[in-house]
């Protein structure tokens, strides 16, 4: 019966139109934009804006494009994906550009497809893979997890500059590499329970092999990388990891799927004692969860405990913040965690 339902269902694999990866990459960023519009609006919290404005006033000039910036006012809520929205209709843009991290990019993506046009991700540091995917992480206006939101296309276009990954406090960039050493434990998982991706298909062989190499990649090249942007060095193996961080893990989890780490992950922002940790830090506690859940050998869940607590990614409940949690508090995680709609339910 399983195999026959396995039968009628497609695989699906979804990406971006085009990604562009490296030192210098934003420079680019007005001749690539050219083809999508004439009148971008980008998103951008006051931080990347002030970082990434003297490097995009002269690449938009040199295209004949207005520079054009909006303020992001620092989560992907409802109000604040509407507020954008509105921004761009009555601004008359046709393409709009997330610039920074993965919440602006994720409330670019929302509003871009509220307002019928285009979207473009232009990445500034790796701290997570929502750049390239077809998804928005939308978040309650007290930095709760609320829901996804699910679109039929992916960003048009993809820019990650890594000269600022390079720049920004490694901490982000260790995130992104705990974000993404789940996108292989959640693969494989869903490949194992015959279950669906994050594109409504069952994964294509490429889809859950793009997850493996991110995974291959960051154990030989994450420490390396790591140490490198400690002193703002951009090497192969900080090229390497992004593109592990970003492409690869992006593809990886929305073609691959997702399992149970991330669940845990939405489960730990329910409460607010864990709001100090990032995405991807919260998301490695998710993945120790997983392994535990499945009864990996005991000599596995230790190895990625060390190797990911040597990247200086939390390991501990106590790390999140949860050593003296009570009952009720650790109730509220585990209920929002297995909620119906979670991936945790794609777990053999
Ligand atoms: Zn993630």
């Amino acid at each position: 019966m399983a195999e026959n339902t396995q039968g009628t269902r497609p695989r699906i694999f979804a990406s971006p139109g085009r990604y562009v990866q490296g030192r210098d990459a934003l420079a680019r960023l007005g001749e690539l934009l050219a083809p999508l519009g004439r009148r971008p609006l980008l998103l951008a919290d006051d931080t990347v804006r002030g970082l990434t404005e003297p490097v995009l006033g002269p690449a938009f000039d040199k295209a004949g494009l207005p520079l054009v910036f909006e303020r992001f006012e620092g989560l992907p809520t409802r109000a604040e994906i509407e507020r954008v929205a509105r921004v761009l209709s009555e601004g008359d843009h046709d393409v709009v550009v997330g610039l920074g991290g993965g919440t602006a990019i994720d409330t670019a993506k929302a509003a871009g497809e509220d307002a019928g046009v285009p979207w473009v991700s232009a990445a500034t540091v790796a701290s997570t893979d929502a750049p390239t995917s077809a998804l928005s992480v939308v978040y309650t206006e007290d930095g709760g997890f609320e829901s996804y939101r699910f679109y039929d296309r992916n960003p048009a276009l993809v820019v990650v500059d890594t000269g600022f990954v390079a720049a920004a406090p490694a901490r982000f960039l260790a995130a992104g590499v705990g974000d993404a050493l789940a996108t292989w434990i959640e693969a494989r998982a869903v490949e194992r329970a015959h279950a669906e991706n994050m594109v409504g298909g069952v994964p294509t062989r490429s889809g859950t092999a793009l997850a493996r190499l991110s995974w291959d990649i960051l154990w030989e090249s994450a420490p390396a990388a790591l140490e490198a942007v400690e002193h703002d060095l951009v090497t192969p193996d900080v090229e390497a990891v992004v593109e592990a961080n970003t492409l690869l893990s992006g593809l990886g989890f929305e073609s691959g799927g997702l399992a149970a780490a991330h669940a845990v992950h939405d489960g730990l922002t329910a409460v607010e004692q864990t709001h100090h940790l990032a995405h991807g830090e919260k998301v490695n506690i998710g993945s120790l969860t997983q392994l535990v859940l499945e009864g990996a050998p005991a000599g596995e869940v230790d190895r990625f405990a060390e190797f990911t607590a040597g990247l200086g990614l939390p390991t501990t409940l106590t790390e999140a913040g949860l050593g003296d949690a009570d009952d009720a508090t650790l109730d509220t995680v585990v209920a929002a965690a297995t909620a119906p709609e979670e991936t945790i339910h794609n777990l053999a």
